[in-house]
């Protein structure tokens, strides 16, 4: 069936890490002039749109930029974003059934906190859009699968301890790829308990085990949660000539599996096989998406039996598979007190790595283990940016459907914080009524981010 997919194409071509680095401007041209060439824009299926720039405001619903949005986030970080909320205004008013943000920077290794940019990542899009989706349309359960070769490890952060947002990523093992994470056991906090799932695959993994991962657990389980909204973190380096995945993964593969999961909305991750790859890759999706024959989409050097996929490598995915359903189908039977230990918070110490400019952040995540909510989170966390030096903060997160007490708890957490002088900016996303507020211990001063 035909469906009106929207495209926004934003290369950011006056953005990049270093001329010699893997996530640089050209990774896009290409793409884009395969989908002019193949005459892609003329369909009256695909309707192309011009970004828009999300607000300050808008970023601040999903992170907590240290010390502010503006000091983290250029220019081109709020144009991918802006460019993923053009799309989902657009497909929520029914103008698009579904839609691409062809978009750089990306986003999925963009945590809740951010003292710079990790794994190419400074903004995650798909949470910005997330926020704005349940903001503005009071949309409760949406579903973010990660299609990423490397794990969505700032995605599951953002929503470690958010029920209504379930999180799926599959990717190369953790053991064997940057950034580590995301194996079966890391299943959300106590109030969220399997709200993400982590599927991490061998090296190796050609279309026929992808799609079996994808009939067998993703679908079962995207059934299951009913989301209303389904993004898929889209991206391309699980394909067999990525320079920094070792999966085999063809085009063909990739529009299978798009048109198995159905996104809402796709938005563009990695992917850095920048002519043999990202080109054929994009537009495949881009024509699953839009019902139209991608068939003929076939990629120089995908020869008939030249990817073959090791018989270990597909007996270990379906363990993995096995071993998810099983805890998938038992997840009920799990209490937020059996997985708090009974006390009133939940806590976990984080030591997180920013790859780009080489320092580490060490936070102390607290969520209350609350039986009637999702919880409260209170983050403590300092990191010595190279910019502004060694910087403690406090940072406090009040879910949308946060109970009274919870809300109250909270609010007086974030008075504690103020008066406490370890720390440099003390921050409240209160996303029950969308305010944002920041503390500045230098000058007392405190003011809220305008909606
Ligand atoms: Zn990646
Ligand atoms: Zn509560």
């Amino acid at each position: 069936m035909k469906k009106r997919t929207g495209l926004v194409f934003f290369p950011a071509f006056d953005w990049s890490i270093a001329p010699i680095h893997p996530e640089r401007e050209e990774r896009l041209l290409y793409t884009r002039d395969q989908i002019f060439e193949e005459g892609v824009l003329d369909l009256p299926e695909i309707i192309e749109y011009r970004p828009q720039v999300a607000t300050p405001h808008e970023i601040a619903r999903a992170h907590f930029c240290v010390p502010g949005v503006d000091d983290q986030v250029l220019v081109a970080h709020r144009i991918a974003a802006g460019a993923a909320i053009r799309l989902s205004d657009r497909i929520m008013s029914g103008e698009i059934n579904n839609g691409f943000a062809i978009v750089r920077p990306p986003g999925h290794h963009a945590m809740r906190v951010v003292h710079g940019n990790r794994g190419f990542c400074s903004i995650n899009n798909e949470a910005v859009v997330v926020e704005h989706l349940r903001r503005t349309y009071g949309i409760k359960r949406i579903a973010i699968v990660d299609t990423d070769v490397h794990h969505g490890d700032g995605t599951q952060d953002i929503y470690y301890h958010d029920p209504d947002v379930l999180f799926i990523s599959f990717h190369q093992d953790g053991r064997t790829i940057f950034p580590g994470t995301g194996f079966t056991d890391e299943l959300g906090g106590p109030t969220a308990y399997a709200a993400t799932i982590n599927i991490p695959l061998p090296p190796g993994v050609t279309d026929s085990s992808l799609l079996y991962v994808i009939d067998n657990l993703v679908l079962p389980i995207l059934k299951d949660f009913e989301p209303e909204f389904v993004i898929n973190s889209a991206g391309q380096d699980n394909h067999f000539t990525d320079p920094l995945g070792s999966m085999l993964i063809t085009a063909q593969g990739y529009a299978r599996m798009t048109e198995k999961l159905k996104p809402d909305l796709a938005v563009l991750e990695g992917g850095y096989a920048i002519e043999s790859a990202l080109p054929y890759v994009n537009l495949a999706i881009l024509l699953a998406l839009a019902g139209r024959d991608y068939s003929y989409v076939t990629e120089p050097g995908n020869h008939p039996g030249k990817i073959v996929e090791n018989s270990q490598v597909t007996n270990y995915v379906h363990q993995v598979v096995d071993q998810l359903q099983q805890m998938w189908d038992k997840r009920k039977d799990v209490t937020v007190s059996q997985l708090c230990g009974g006390s009133k918070y939940y806590q976990r110490h984080k030591n997180i790595f920013y790859d780009t400019e080489y320092f580490e952040e060490k936070q102390l995540e607290k969520v209350r283990a609350c039986v009637s909510c999702p919880g409260y989170v209170l983050i403590d966390s300092h990191a010595a940016q190279p910019k502004i030096g060694r910087c403690r903060v406090m940072a406090i997160s009040i879910h949308n459907r946060c109970c009274k007490n919870c809300i109250a708890e909270a609010w007086e957490a974030y008075y504690e914080a103020k008066k406490d002088y370890r720390y440099s900016y003390v921050y409240l996303q209160d996303k029950t009524d969308d305010t944002f507020i920041t503390f500045r211990r230098d000058d007392q001063k405190e003011w809220r981010t305008e909606g």
